[in-house]
C-alpha cells in the first residue's frame, strides 16, 4: 500500500513525502486507516517499527478538522520517559510542518515556568510523562475535558516503571467518549487487563 491510500490529509502526506518515506511500514499500513476512522487501536509493536508515525500522522490529520474552544488540549500522548516524550514532540514538529499546532511537552526535570506559559497560551497537543502531567493537574493548571484522542505508548515499560496507577488516575480525568490508541511491545496479563479497561472494541494490530 501507498501512504496516499491510508486516508491522511494532503498536508500530512506532503510532510511524509518531505521526510523521504517511500512506503508505510506494516504497523502504519494497518493502524493508520483505523485510527483515522476513529477506532480504538491496540498496537503490539516495538520501537523501530515506525509506530510513532502510526499515531502522530492520524492525529495530525484529525487536528486539521475543527478547533476546540479556547484551545484546550485535544490530544494527549503519555510516554514512560522524558526522552521518548521529546522524540514524539520532534515527530509532531516534523510531520506537522505547515500546521499551526501548539504543543506542550510536560516532562519532569525541568522547571514548571515555561510549561505553564505554554499551557496558558493554549495548546492542541499534550505530550507528557505521567508524574509531571498529574503535577500540573494538581496545581490546577490543566483541564483535560476536551481531549478527543489519548495515546498510551510503551505500556509495558510504564508497567515496569510502576506508572499504571498514575495512568488509571489520568484516564479518569479524560472524557469517557474519546479515541484511545494503545501501544505495547509485549502483552503481559496486567497489560491485557488495562486494554480491557481503556479500549472499546479495539482493532488489534500486531507486527
Ligand atoms: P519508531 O518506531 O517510531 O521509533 O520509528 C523508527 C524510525 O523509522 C524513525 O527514525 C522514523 O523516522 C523512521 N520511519 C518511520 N516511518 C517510516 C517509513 N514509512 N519509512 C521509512 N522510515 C520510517
Amino acid at each position: 500500500k501507498l501512504f496516499s491510500e491510508l486516508g491522511l490529509s494532503a498536508k500530512v502526506l506532503a510532510a511524509v513525502e518531505a521526510a523521504g518515506y517511500s512506503e508505510p511500514t506494516p504497523i502504519q499500513e494497518q493502524a493508520i486507516p483505523h485510527a483515522i476512522e476513529g477506532r480504538d487501536v491496540l498496537g503490539i509493536a516495538q520501537t523501530g517499527t515506525g509506530k510513532t508515525a502510526s499515531f502522530v500522522l492520524p492525529m495530525l490529520t484529525r487536528l486539521e478538522k475543527g478547533r476546540a474552544r479556547a484551545r484546550m488540549p485535544r490530544t494527549l500522548i503519555i510516554e514512560p520517559t522524558r526522552e521518548l516524550a521529546a522524540q514524539v514532540e520532534e515527530s509532531f514538529v516534523k510531520y506537522g510542518l505547515d500546521q499551526k499546532i501548539n504543543i506542550a511537552l510536560l516532562i519532569g526535570g525541568v522547571s514548571f515556568g515555561d510549561q505553564n506559559k505554554k499551557i496558558d497560551r493554549g495548546v492542541d497537543v499534550l505530550i507528557a510523562t505521567p508524574g509531571r502531567l498529574l503535577d500540573h493537574f494538581e496545581r490546577g493548571k490543566l483541564l483535560m475535558t476536551a481531549v478527543e484522542v489519548l495515546v498510551i505508548d510503551e505500556a509495558d515499560r510504564m508497567l515496569d516503571m510502576g506508572f499504571i496507577p498514575d495512568i488509571e488516575r489520568i484516564c479518569k480525568l479524560l472524557p469517557i467518549t474519546r479515541q484511545t490508541l494503545f501501544f505495547s511491545a509485549t502483552m503481559p496479563p496486567e497489560i491485557t487487563r488495562l486494554t480491557e479497561q481503556f479500549l472499546q472494541n479495539p482493532v488489534r494490530v500486531e507486527v
